[in-house]
């Protein structure tokens, strides 16, 4: 399904946290790779300093990279109070990509978006890609960034061009300036024991690497499938996908409730059967497994035929991107105010502290409040009350079929290797232990 001849790739945002590992992961596979940014980082790729809302500084480059494909993964952070520079940034300066890769006739555009332009403080519960846009976006950062996804996928397949977006939730790993930086100001504060909301809210997060792995396959696959490919992937839909599994080596429901029989009145025949193959780590279903499809499934029949299987297209699509492994969402930072914890032997013995949500709310508005008389950035918001309140999991079973994802480090091993990442950096830092 790839193109035979390999890509040159400019990688725009390449000196950020995910564009670094975008840049690392092709490296590594011997491919041709450049970089635009407006700051650089690294010295090892041959780099153009710009801004991509000049467009003939993004011309400029493409030119002389002589780049077949773009991964255009730059963007301002998600927090910075400045609406204006998140337009001119990811609406106009998308924009700009898009002339410029037209008319310089390069003929691929992978472009990162992000789950949060369908998140609006509602739970998102198993939602696949068909959930339609919001009507008004929960912040400037998002609302530019779903604009940037319209512009995106409306260029596609004109001029030559073929585009994708790809939606990631809650990138950690390496590198990352914010998450990790974050919670470790919350532990120094003294205050990991304060948890707001009551946790049963599953939540999504990709490790880096899966991130950038999924770009690249998505900048593989781009060019549109032959009629061949097409039945192909038609005929798997009918075989039900492993489960992921790349943490616990065995099969994985995100909730400790969670049953194999489900809420029954009478148990079956075999229900200890059925139990006994549950408990085993070691049992494999007889393979293949047939994939049920109703006809509100994203892969039924009947919806394929209705948007002309474009679905299981690469490009003029968006992909949700995730580990695939929802957590509750508090147990994600736990793990990591452990780790301080353990590394600084400095456990916070406080007793745990749940603020319900609701009371969360009015502290937010109130700290909002309190920050605007005193000309201050609040630390504390409503809209991270609702981010760590809701449920945000996302399906991605379409990036598995179509894009052939799977995520290659787990949750755990990814953490693991944040941890890592973030004691070395210290130590270079000349920070103490
Ligand atoms: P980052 O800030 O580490 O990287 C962004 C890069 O873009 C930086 O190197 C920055 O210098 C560059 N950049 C910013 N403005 C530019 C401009 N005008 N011209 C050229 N370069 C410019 O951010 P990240 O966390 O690596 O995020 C990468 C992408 O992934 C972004 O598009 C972001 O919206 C998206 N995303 C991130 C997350 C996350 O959790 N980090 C989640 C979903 C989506």
């Amino acid at each position: 399904m790839s193109t035979s001849k390999k890509d040159v790739y400019l990688v725009i945002g390449g000196s950020g946290f995910l564009g670094r590992h975008i840049v690392e992961a092709l490296l590594a596979r011997g491919d041709s790779v450049s970089v635009f940014d407006i700051v650089q980082r690294h010295h090892d790729v041959p780099f153009y300093s710009g801004d991509i809302s000049e467009e003939e500084q993004v011309s400029d480059a493409l030119r002389k990279s002589g780049a077949t494909c773009i991964i255009h993964t730059a963007s301002p952070l998600h927090g910075l109070d400045d609406p204006a520079l998140y337009w001119k940034v990811n609406v106009d300066g998308t924009q700009a990509v898009i002339n410029a890769a037209l008319a310089n006739g390069v003929p691929k555009l992978v472009y990162t978006s992000s789950a949060g332009v369908v998140f609006n403080g509602n739970d998102l519960i198993d939602v696949d890609e068909r959930l339609p846009g919001l009507e008004k976006a929960m912040d400037p950062y998002n609302e530019s960034k779903a604009k940037a996804e319209e512009i995106v996928l409306a260029a596609n397949g004109k001029g030559g061009l073929y585009t994708v977006a790809l939606r990631p939730a809650g990138i950690f790993g390496p590198g990352d300036r914010q998450f990790v930086a974050g919670l470790f100001q919350t532990w120094q504060r003294g205050q990991s024991h304060i948890q707001v909301g009551d946790n049963t809210n599953l939540f999504d997060w990709t490790y880096v690497g899966n991130c950038a792995y999924a770009h690249l396959l998505a900048a593989d696959r781009l060019v549109p499938h032959s009629e061949k490919d097409l039945e192909r992937l038609k005929d798997e839909l009918h075989v039900g996908l492993p489960s992921i599994n790349a943490t616990t080596q065995r099969r994985r429901v995100p909730t400790s409730l969670a049953r194999p029989l489900g809420p029954y009145v009478t148990p079956p025949p075999n229900a200890e059967k059925i139990l006994a193959n549950w408990e085993d780590p070691a049992y494999e279903p007889p393979v293949p497994r047939p994939a049920v499809r109703g006809k509100f499934d994203q892969f039924s029949d009947a919806a394929l035929a209705r948007d002309h299987d474009a679905p299981l297209q690469v490009a003029g699509q968006v992909f949700f991107i995730t580990n695939g492994e929802p957590t509750g969402f508090w147990d994600m930072p736990r793990v990591l105010y452990g780790c301080f914890d353990a590394h600084f032997q400095r456990p916070n013995t406080k007793r745990r502290w749940i603020l319900p949500q609701q009371l969360g709310l009015l502290l937010g508005s109130a700290a909002e409040w309190w920050a605007w008389l005193v000309g201050k950035e609040p630390g504390f918001t409503r809209y991270r009350v609702s981010y760590s309140c809701a449920w945000r999991c996302f399906n991605i079973e379409k990036a598995r079929r179509v894009l052939g994802y799977e995520p290659q480090v787990g949750l755990e091993e990814g953490l693991e290797r944040t941890f890592e990442w973030w004691v070395a950096e210290r130590q270079k830092a000349g920070k103490a232990q």
